[in-house]
């Protein structure tokens, strides 16, 4: 396993060419690159901050002062232990392309890290399994920009999970499928409407296969046989139409009622879980949001996130339970009219 581990991040090298991958501690190569269990528990990306560059030549940990001795201890001969508040990435690493793993890491939360003196590339994207080289999509509204990251990454599309039926969302499921033999996965009540479907689940079942792991959650509204995937392991959840960052769904085939406690059960979720949607509504729904809670400082603040990462071609999405807790005004009415009456106004606007 550790031989495989250690090929595959070589390949990593190769072909995306880089020179390094940065890892946070929950990493599988970090783990192989760390001499001593222990090393796992001493820090954190979230909480203390603590990540690592395995590069060709040397490979940095960083970490919170408090753990430094620890570190050094622990595993001085495989990484040179930095700590983090005295002297950050960007200070020391230059002019180098680094790996990441987007599904692990922002690039927003790296930029903090290393300025603009690094190139940042992220190495996957949605759901790829590295061990088999296998990958999953959701709603793939066309094949070709999907084919075209599977052709150059070389890895095989093995699933294709719909949230639901509408174009936008299956439009490329059919050329898929017939294209890598990828199998369909949907909703049971709703499988005459997804066009190729192999695989039908019902509310609240786990579907598994190879090392992928996801609860389905009836959450109808925006159409009657709308679902999400909450691939709880890595604390995501994919919520196609129905909840968008700092917005929801328009309500077709569903009732106010409906769309109000899929959205209650959707608050439920862990505060770190990463939301993935549909679409990038995000900035026209923050003006929405902030005409009805202009005192919000956690909106005023993710606006300015926001704009900041549209402006560098980056993308609005992931957010998070809590942040969309904080600021989607959807989210944040507490009964089913004012929660109606906002849907109309925003119907409007
Ligand atoms: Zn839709």
């Amino acid at each position: 396993m550790i031989k495989k581990r250690i090929n595959l991040l070589r390949k990593k090298f190769r072909t995306n060419k880089i020179d390094g991958y940065i890892v946070p501690k929950n990493d599988e190569f970090f783990g192989e690159y760390s001499s001593h269990d222990r090393l796992k528990i001493i820090s954190n990306f979230d909480g203390s901050a603590g990540f690592a560059i395995i590069l060709k030549k040397k490979n940095y940990l960083f970490v919170d002062g408090r753990y430094t001795i620890q570190a050094k201890k622990q595993s001085g001969k495989n990484f040179k232990i930095v700590e983090i508040h005295k002297l950050l990435p960007y200070k020391i690493i230059n002019n180098l392309k680094l790996g990441f793993d987007p599904n692990l890491f922002t690039e927003r939360q790296l930029k903090i890290y290393f300025k603009n003196t690094s190139t940042l590339v992220p190495l996957s994207k949605n759901l790829i399994d590295q061990i088999n080289n296998s990958a999953c999509v959701v709603d793939p509204s066309e094949a070709e920009p999907i084919i075209d990251y599977i052709e150059k990454n070389k890895i095989n599309l093995k699933f294709i999970l719909n949230t639901h039926h509408h174009f936008d969302h299956i439009g490329g499921n059919q050329d898929l499928k017939k294209k890598y033999k990828s199998k369909v996965i949907g909703f049971e009540k709703d499988k005459d409407r997804i066009p190729g479907i192999d695989v039908c689940l019902n509310d609240r079942q786990i579907w598994k296969s190879e090392n992928f792991e996801a609860k389905i959650y009836h959450i109808p509204g925006h159409t009657l046989g709308h679902v999400c995937y909450h691939f709880f392991k890595q604390n995501i959840l994919f919520t196609g139409d129905t909840l968008f960052s700092l917005g929801c769904g328009r309500i077709f085939e569903g009732t106010y009622n409906q769309m109000f406690s899929s959205l209650q059960l959707i608050k439920s979720f862990p505060l770190k879980t990463k939301i993935y949607c549909g679409h990038e509504y995000t900035l026209k729904n923050s003006e929405f949001c902030i005409n009805h809670d202009k005192k919000n400082s956690a909106l005023i603040k993710k606006i300015e996130l926001i704009k900041k990462s549209i402006n560098v071609g980056l993308p609005s999405i992931p957010s998070t339970i809590k942040e969309e807790l904080e600021c989607n005004i959807f989210l944040r009415a507490n009964d089913v009219e004012s929660f109606s009456k906002l849907r109309d106004l925003k119907d409007k606007f």
